[in-house]
């Protein structure tokens, strides 16, 4: 593993960034919507984003050119997420979810037409897709997903409830695992479908989050016909499926820059800001924690740039997709309860008040951290991974 960027990829990182001072819309900084927080506003600038990031092929730069990507490598992609990452772009995780998680499983299962139309669609900016796992009775032990599909002579009949599906009222496509097989072992009849949200007996009702704001659904389905092409690869073995998309959503490779953007912020207020006359820099316990959680965000970092690189030799990373979820989403609560720290009574304000700090982004990152140890699976979940395919242990009985 070669950690040095080549002096071309360096020149791609700083036309990453040049780019990027010009199309980030002044508006969209103001805003300042991060993760889970999106107003009908920020959500209609990031489409736009998301749309000329397509054009472009940055939205999915390592697709294969015919389906609306530039073959770029893995490292470039990296770079150029670290980018978006560090520098706040607006790009909101149905960006992420599309192209990356959903776009990446359709590639490996899909049919030609099925890539042709829903990967392409992805990669330019003009679908976007909400996952459909999650059921009330459903969640860490995702193989009990009670949701039926019915086959019959003109395609598919799906019966049942999803929950916790973000941003669904915006989506195109719904990605989505039924039962097939009733009578099979519950991992056996299981299938992955894809459904146009515009198909009658499919209603969206909204769930709302810790930070206020809707990006949670419940979405039902009411003998909702789907034709037969809807089926993505082969019926009943949806799980294995699943758990390939599960990987590639928990390999997110621009967390650490995201971290660091948070951590220099820090860095940056304590050097500013005084009390009583003195500079909070001179304070050795807050620099001992933010130096720690700094230390912590490099691991992170060499975690992304693994992935990266499996990518690039064409493997598939599995448990060390887990790691690098558990550890970032472990970090970041830690990074947030340091930023509350640092700002004191401060870190309590809402954006709304005016003796807000940092726009109030730490106490937003603070509660929305809470939610990144559950989704794509719960720390506990991402821990029995590695324990059973990184270090061989037994599936618990
Ligand atoms: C921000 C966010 C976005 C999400 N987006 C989506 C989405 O778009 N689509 C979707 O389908 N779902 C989504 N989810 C749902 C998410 O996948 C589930 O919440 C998650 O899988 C946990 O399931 P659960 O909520 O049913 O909790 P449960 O499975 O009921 O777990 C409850 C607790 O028990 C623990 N536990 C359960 N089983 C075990 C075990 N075997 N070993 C050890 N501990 C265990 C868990 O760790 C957890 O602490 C999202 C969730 C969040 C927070």
């Amino acid at each position: 593993m070669d950690f040095r960027f080549t002096a071309e990829d360096e020149t791609f990182r700083e036309e990453v960034r040049q780019w990027l001072k010009k199309e980030i819309p002044q508006r969209w900084i103001e805003l300042d919507a991060g993760i889970w927080e999106e107003t009908e506003e920020s959500w209609a600038l990031s489409r736009e984003f998301q749309r000329k990031l397509g054009q472009k092929g940055w939205l999915a730069p390592a697709y294969p050119k015919e389906y609306g990507g530039l073959e770029m490598s893995h490292m470039r992609r990296l770079i150029l997420s670290e980018e978006l990452n560090y520098n706040s772009a607006p790009i909101s995780i149905e960006a992420e979810i599309s192209v990356n998680w959903v776009g990446s499983a359709l590639m490996l299962f899909g049919t030609e037409e099925q890539k042709k139309k829903y990967v392409t669609e992805v990669a330019k900016g003009d679908a976007i897709f909400c996952l459909g796992y999650s059921e009330p009775n459903a969640g860490s032990d995702l193989a009990s997903v009670q949701t039926r599909a019915v086959e019959d002579d003109d395609g598919y009949i799906i019966n049942g409830q999803k929950t916790w599906c973000s941003y669904a009222h915006y989506a195109n496509y719904c990605w989505l695992g039924a039962r097939t097989d009733p009578e099979a072992p519950k991992h056996k009849g299981i299938s992955m479908f894809v459904a146009d949200m515009k198909t009658p007996g499919i209603t969206v009702r909204p769930l709302i989050n810790i930070l206020g704001r809707h990006s949670f659904n419940e979405v039902f389905f009411d003998d909702v016909r789907i034709p037969k092409n809807s089926l993505i690869g082969e019926k009943n073995n949806g799980w294995y499926q699943l758990v390939m998309a599960l990987d590639f959503e928990r390999s997110l490779i621009g967390t650490a820059a995201a971290n660091q953007r948070i951590i220099d912020e820090l860095v940056q207020y304590m050097i500013e800001a005084k009390h009583k006359g003195e500079s909070f820099a001179n304070d050795p316990l807050i620099k001992d924690e933010l130096a720690e959680v700094a230390v912590e965000n490099e691991v992170l970092r060499m975690m992304c740039y693994r992935i990266a690189w499996m990518y690039s030799q064409n493997t598939h990373p599995s448990y060390e997709s887990s790691m690098s979820l558990l550890f970032c989403s472990e970090l970041l609560r830690r990074l947030s309860n340091v930023g509350m720290r640092v700002l004191g009574p401060y870190g309590q304000l809402d954006m709304d008040s005016k003796w807000a700090v940092l726009n109030a982004r730490i106490m937003r990152i603070y509660l929305s951290a809470l939610s990144i140890g559950v989704g794509g699976g719960s720390n506990e979940i991402q821990r029995n991974i590695v324990a059973m395919r990184g270090l061989g242990l037994p599936r618990q009985q």
